[in-house]
């Protein structure tokens, strides 16, 4: 079998660079929390694929669901025969979604199709236009899913022009010293000075930002936002694709804020590793479109539901909500551990099992320091963790293991982590 540096050697000569990548270890197995790459090493997956596997790689159940859906069919297009698993998957969702209004699911194959189908449905019930996002949210990499991500580099940077009647205010982000009260002023400033709240369709957020550095909106934010929406006729949306699925300790992030969307994403988690997304909104909303309005040749791929039922199966026998309190708990305590021990740790999030450390230079909020970030991951890399970053500074690390993750394995996992960022910072704890 060729090596990591054979097929590095290829994937550079054979794919674009436009399309990064955070480690040069080329897969060959993976099992529930574990990576081996091709060379035969282990690397423990904080991962996730993205928050793509909750469920772990390969969960038995999941792929036993996926193979007697294969000895079935694999497509048929659900747009000219359709099939059971595609609407049993839309109920148990439309139940399982929050609130009490009654709800229909349309399935698609990507997060970005799926945000792009919510703008689309949006302002065919409403007949407006308008858009307002967040800025370092991310959303996508199609033309509009990109319109209402709010980081330019490299997301953006020359890639326009974007959809019009998209608008972005800031995101309330307490490290950073932006308030909830800073970001509503911005909201109505933006009605003041730019767009009526008569021409917008939809508002898109994320209940915890994701790409942009796992910042959790407070709950009284996301009550108000529900409230502005319903006060001007606005249909709010919460992009739950990186946040569902148990990931935070709630099925669905908005759990938190007790809020119920309008439309809500789903994707990464929804099918445990097989290409899935959908949106799930308020039946009267969704209906709003003509028939072929909607859908695509992919959308609901059977593989991808049948997968689908079988992780909501998994969450709840596995009781995955609850063990990501406890994962968040575990990185919790080891985090609080490190930020004593040295001056880098600037900020811990816990969302759940949607974890992140904020690095700085001496303790100062305003001295990010992407380089140790960078270093840190590729350090993980090479001692076995599969580590990601993030945020709109570059100096945040995220941790996004599957739920399955046994504590053992975690605590291997941050063992390393912690004997990485003190070597890194060359700071080690006094006695005593
Ligand atoms: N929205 C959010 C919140 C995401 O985290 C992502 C992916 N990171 C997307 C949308 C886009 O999903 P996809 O990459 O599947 O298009």
């Amino acid at each position: 079998m060729a090596t990591n540096k054979e097929l590095q050697a290829l994937r550079e000569a054979a794919t674009p660079r436009g399309v990064g990548t955070q480690t040069t270890v080329y897969a060959d197995k993976a099992r529930n929390a574990e990576i081996w790459d091709v060379e035969g090493k282990r690397y423990i997956d904080l991962a996730a694929g993205i928050a793509v596997t909750n469920t772990g790689h390969n969960h038995p159940k999941i792929i036993a669901a996926v193979e007697a859906q294969l000895q079935r069919f694999s497509h048929t297009c659900f747009q000219v025969t359709p099939y059971d698993v595609y609407v049993k998957l839309a109920d148990r969702l439309n139940k399982l979604a929050p609130g009490t209004t009654p709800k229909k699911t349309i399935f698609l194959t990507t997060g970005a199709e799926a945000v792009e189908n919510t703008i689309k449905i949006a302002r065919k019930y409403t007949g407006r236009s308008g858009v307002i996002a967040f800025s370092g949210a991310f959303h996508g990499r199609t033309m509009m899913s990109m319109a209402l991500t709010g980081k330019v580099v490299p997301y953006k940077a020359g890639f326009g022009p974007f959809p019009a009647e998209v608008f972005h205010i800031p995101y309330p982000i307490a490290f950073h010293g932006i308030s909830m009260d800073d970001s509503l002023a911005a909201l109505d400033k933006l009605f003041k000075s730019d767009v009526e709240p008569a021409r917008i369709a939809a508002m898109i957020i994320e209940p915890v930002q994701g790409e942009g550095g796992f910042y959790p909106a407070p709950p009284e934010f996301l009550q108000a936002l529900r409230e502005i929406c319903d006060a001007h006729g606005i249909v709010f949306i919460a992009d739950e694709i990186q946040t569902g699925f148990g990931r935070t300790g709630k099925l669905f992030a908005v759990e938190h804020a007790g809020i119920e969307p309008d439309l809500m994403t789903m994707a990464k988690s929804l099918a445990g590793g097989f290409p899935l997304s959908g949106v799930v909104g308020k039946a009267e909303i969704m209906d709003s479109v003509e028939p072929g309005g909607l859908g695509g040749t992919y959308g609901g791929s059977p593989l991808g539901c049948a997968a689908g039922l079988a992780v909501l199966d998994v969450i709840e026998e596995q009781q995955l909500c609850s063990k990501a309190v406890a994962i968040g708990e575990q990185i919790r305590q080891w985090a609080l551990s490190l930020q004593q021990d040295t001056r880098c740790i600037g900020d811990i999030r816990i969302t759940g099992a949607m974890c992140a450390i904020e690095l700085v230079a001496d303790n100062d909020a305003d001295k990010p320091d992407p380089d140790l970030t960078k270093a840190l991951a590729a350090e993980a890399t090479r001692q076995g963790v599969i580590l990601l970053t993030c945020g709109v500074r570059g100096n945040v690390i995220r941790f996004l293991p599957p739920l399955t993750i046994g504590e053992e394995l975690l605590a291997e996992a941050l063992v390393t982590l912690g004997r990485i960022v003190r070597e890194l910072t060359g700071e080690v704890r006094k006695a005593g």
